[in-house]
């Protein structure tokens, strides 16, 4: 799950980072309510950012400066509703503007080849950090973290002075091992701040000092740890996810989506998979990947089937159930269910063993379904009504 920046920026204050305040509008007066606010507080600008679950927002125009609260409100009026990257503005974030003296970039992210959490700095920040490992490699640092004491100090220290930030050694240590600290607290995958910013402010005196900020954020979370991390699903954006995931999720079915026509419902994830190698092996492509998990009842295979329809690709559909806990009959009772629902009519090939096959047989042939008895049998009838409904995509 990806967090927006607002809310990303509220983990790292919570882990003692340093993250300029900031306000989040929903409208174009709320946003000009916050600039005063910050202008009145000694601001000279505010910078205004889209919430996207994006990267890139600079450079389509999502991050703005302004000088008064009513150029704020006619900036955060272009960028809210504007489009970046097929994603929709609907909030952003205000606050006092930075005078940026250097970018850099500083990422935790999970490294599952070394099991272990993986530091990656650079002195060149701001910039996407795939472009500078593309054009200059060697300008990006990495370096693992501990795996049981996590990031130690002279680690952080060797991290800081590679990544030129000598001046700001105490600071930079402080941030490195914070997002370490973050990863684990909330069981991130990543945790990326780019920039990260050598800012110019007014010190207490009045004098100008130096201070590392974290300027942008970006975590993405373990959507198999939310659970254990209470208020952190709350967090989730409903743009984030495609709406037949959303469904998907809701329903308690484990749903991907491919490029192909034939609709697959099944049970066990290895079984799903077996399914898809058949029906690519019988010429046909899959449609999605699906398990409705065991001990699966009607209305769950209807949910299924109609995740399924919602795909206007999917011209044919094949049911692969092996009764165990999930029984054969209850399958049976929701296609038939789902069928009577359904708004498009999709040849559907059903083979259904195991626990309940003979009660199953006997309500789908009642039903008058299309059945086959090996799963063999089944991927072949499938592609063939598959083909004869349109096209099969073309085989890989
Ligand atoms: P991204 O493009 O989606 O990664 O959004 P960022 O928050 O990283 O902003 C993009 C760029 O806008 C940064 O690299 C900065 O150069 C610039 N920027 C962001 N915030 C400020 C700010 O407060 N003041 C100034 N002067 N520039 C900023
Ligand atoms: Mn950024």
């Amino acid at each position: 799950m990806k967090l927006q920046e607002a809310d990303a920026k509220s983990l790292l204050v919570a882990q003692g980072l340093p993250v300029p305040v900031w306000e989040v509008a929903n409208t174009a007066p709320e946003a000009r309510a916050a600039a005063e606010r910050f202008l009145a507080d000694g601001a000279d600008k505010v910078v205004i950012k889209a919430q996207v679950l994006i990267g890139g927002r600079g450079k389509a125009g999502g991050v703005k400066l302004a000088a008064s609260g009513a150029e704020a409100e006619a900036v955060a009026g272009q960028i809210l509703g504007m489009d970046i990257k097929g994603m929709t503005v609907h909030k952003v974030l205000v606050g006092p503007a930075a005078d940026i003296v250097k970018e850099f970039y500083l990422a935790a992210v999970l490294d599952r080849a070394e099991r272990g959490i993986l530091l990656m700095g650079s002195a060149e920040g701001g910039v996407e950090i795939e472009r500078v490992a593309e054009t200059n490699p060697e300008a990006i640092v990495r370096l693992h973290a501990h795996p049981l004491l996590g990031l130690q100090d002279f680690a952080a220290r060797e991290l800081a002075f590679a990544m030129g930030l000598g001046a700001h050694l105490k600071a930079a240590v402080a941030i490195a091992k914070g997002l370490v600290t973050t990863m684990k607290a909330y069981d991130a995958d990543l945790v990326e701040i780019n920039p990260l910013a050598i800012v110019r402010e007014a010190g207490p005196d009045g004098t100008t000092v130096e201070r590392l900020v974290c300027l942008d954020a970006k975590i993405t979370l373990d959507d198999s740890a939310l659970a254990r991390h209470a208020g952190l699903e709350d967090l989730r954006d409903p743009d984030e996810e495609a709406p037949e995931d959303k469904e998907a999720r809701e329903a308690g079915l484990t749903f991907i989506k491919l490029d192909g026509t034939i609709g697959c419902m099944v049970n066990g994830a290895g079984l799903a998979m077996a399914t898809m190698d058949l029906v690519k092996r019988a010429g046909g492509q899959p449609a999605n990947f699906l398990d409705i998990g065991g001990g699966a009842r009607a209305d769950k295979v209807a949910a299924a089937m109609q995740l399924i329809l919602a795909d206007p690709k999917v011209n044919a559909i094949l049911v692969n159930i092996f009764g165990g806990i999930t029984r054969g009959d209850e399958v049976a009772q929701g296609l038939i269910e789902a069928r009577a629902q359904q708004t498009r009519d999709v040849p559907m090939v059903v083979r259904i063993v195991g626990t309940n096959a003979t009660e199953a047989a006997a309500l789908l042939e009642e039903a008058r379904f299309q059945t086959a008895g090996s799963l063999d049998e089944a991927a072949a009838k499938a592609v063939e009504a598959s083909r004869a409904a349109g096209t099969v995509g073309t085989v890989a």
